[in-house]
């Protein structure tokens, strides 16, 4: 999971990179199990978007990924007025570990996350 994020933000790199978080809300955590590259969306150099009135409503999707070409680890002002979802994942350069991967609510507070392996392959 994280590393197709990442293998997607370094394949779409330097132009950002935008997918679709999907999973549940369980108790106070929130369980992210696929990611899709969303519909109609447009690439540009340090800004990605998509029409989300354009998309079907799908209770499923938890929040978006997102690249930061610059290599900044944390949400713009534009980000933060953007948010879609209940969480932000950024992906900044060089998308090497996931130590360029960081979580955030609509706020812009970080969040913990973690890799649950649940004996399924993890990088659909
Ligand atoms: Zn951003």
């Amino acid at each position: 999971m994280v590393d197709s994020i990442l293998s997607h933000a370094l394949n779409t790199h330097p132009k950002e990179a935008i997918l679709l978080l999907r999973g549940k809300k369980e108790r106070d955590e929130i369980l992210i199990n696929e990611i899709v590259v969303p519909p109609l969306a447009t690439h540009g150099a340090g800004f990605s978007a998509f029409p989300s009135y354009m998309l079907p409503i799908d209770l499923r999707v938890m929040g978006v990924s997102h690249s930061h070409p610059s290599g900044i680890l944390k949400p713009s002002v534009h980000d933060l007025n953007h948010v879609y979802g209940r969480i932000m994942v950024i992906a900044a350069y060089p998308f090497q570990s996931y130590s360029d991967v960081a979580v955030f609510d609509k706020d812009g507070s970080r969040l913990r996350w973690q890799l649950i392996s649940d004996g399924q392959p993890d990088s659909h």
